[in-house]
């Protein structure tokens, strides 16, 4: 082998090797969560609802591991997230928030997946599907009542009509009664009891059927709000839900971005898009390789910190498509070089204070990661 070839061998083994930008899921952390909301809905069970590719963080490895932690029954929002999630596991029970919706239908019976039934057009839909030749006469569904939100789920009325008429729901294989509160976080919120009371007037008529209540807010309110099964989402994956009632959560995610370039400021400079900021000397700025498409919200412009060496840093100057510029003054000499990763989330800047200090929530961090970040896994896989 040539000298040269051996130099570009290394070389290229040094930009392989060298870790760029991504976002770790920390499996353990995310079964320790389950754990503790499972602990909190007991007598219940907990299931977990992996909408939106489990909120950004990869439906597959997040369920394969609540799976071995013993959850059995699992939400997404379509019959497409269903029909990825089905593949990857062949047991649990899978509910699709969705229901019914014209065309789904076919989906939802070759992955065994159960609808959560919201209008009266789509039981329709369902009492024909279960009714033909081949049908899902065996295939269950929930039933999703609105009980205060005006969003999904059939309407009291409609809910109290679909029971006064002959054969009631007989015909539909409901094993579950759904509804979702508006205002969990807040439990001086008189709302979070007026639904529960609207819902107790339905499942009165219904009893023996399982119910469903509280997602991860409404899990931490009370034993009130919680139901058969619960559907925690945002606290399985670490993130504050209730700050009337929080609860102790390991962080799953951890978001890391490599200095790109360091800059020793000598003279008063502006810093980014729109110069927003203005730099005195002497000064050292990092350019760090996270910006909006990553997710970074634009909102952190000159308000952001991030974690480089284990110290907090601002955010100065516009967040960028793929950049933040961050003064690291304050750090001593030679504790950051570039290529070294800084921590966007995590441990010492917790997703929770990512979205306030972005004005946003943490849903909207964590579902906005982009997918040019690639999803790491720690911890055991299954
Ligand atoms: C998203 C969602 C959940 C989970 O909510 P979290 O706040 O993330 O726990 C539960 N139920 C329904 C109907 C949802 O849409």
């Amino acid at each position: 082998m040539t000298a040269s070839k051996s130099n570009l061998r290394s070389s290229l083994r040094e930009a392989v090797g060298h870790p760029g930008a991504e976002v770790l899921v920390d499996l353990d952390a995310l079964a320790q969560n389950f754990r503790t909301m499972a602990d909190i809905a007991t007598p219940g069970q907990c299931g977990a609802v992996v909408k939106a590719d489990a909120y950004g963080l990869g439906a597959a490895m997040v369920s394969r591991r609540l799976q071995h932690e013993g959850c059995t029954t699992f939400f997404v929002q379509s019959a497409e997230e269903g029909a990825a999630l089905r593949a990857e596991l062949a047991e649990p029970i899978i509910y699709v928030f969705n229901g019914v919706t014209p065309g789904s239908g076919e989906t939802l019976l070759a992955n065994r997946l159960r609808p959560v039934l919201s209008t009266p057009q789509q039981i329709e839909r369902w009492r024909a599907l279960r009714s033909a030749p081949g049908g899902a006469d065996d295939l269950p569904a929930a039933l999703h009542i609105d009980t205060g939100m005006t969003r999904l789920g059939l309407s009291p009325r409609d809910a109290h009509a679909l029971l006064d008429a002959p054969g009631g729901i007989a015909d539909l294989g409901i094993e579950l009664l759904m509804t979702h509160l508006a205002c969990a976080s807040d439990a001086d919120d008189p709302l979070n009891a007026a639904q529960i009371d609207t819902f107790a007037h339905i499942t009165d008529r219904l009893p023996g059927l399982p119910t469903s209540i509280g997602a991860s807010g409404g899990v931490l309110l009370g034993e009130a709000f919680r139901g058969d099964i619960a559907r925690p989402g945002i606290a399985l994956f670490g993130g504050e839900s209730n700050p009337s009632r929080p609860a102790t959560l390991a962080p799953v995610v951890t978001w890391l971005a490599p200095v790109l370039q360091l800059r020793d400021v000598t003279e008063t400079l502006p810093v980014g898009y729109g110069a927003t900021y203005v730099i005195e000397a002497p000064a050292r700025v990092a350019t760090v390789a996270a910006g909006y498409a990553d997710g970074y919200p634009l909102s952190l412009s000159n308000a952001g910190i991030v974690v480089v060496a284990g110290q907090r840093v601002p955010v100065i100057g516009r967040v960028s498509m793929d950049m933040i510029t961050v003064d690291v003054s304050a750090l001593p000499r030679g504790a950051v070089a570039e290529g070294d990763r800084v921590e966007i989330i995590g441990e010492h800047m917790l997703l929770d204070e990512v979205a306030q200090r972005a004005g946003t929530s943490n849903y909207t961090i964590l579902t906005g990661l982009g997918p040019r970040l690639p999803r790491r896994y720690l911890g055991r896989d299954d």
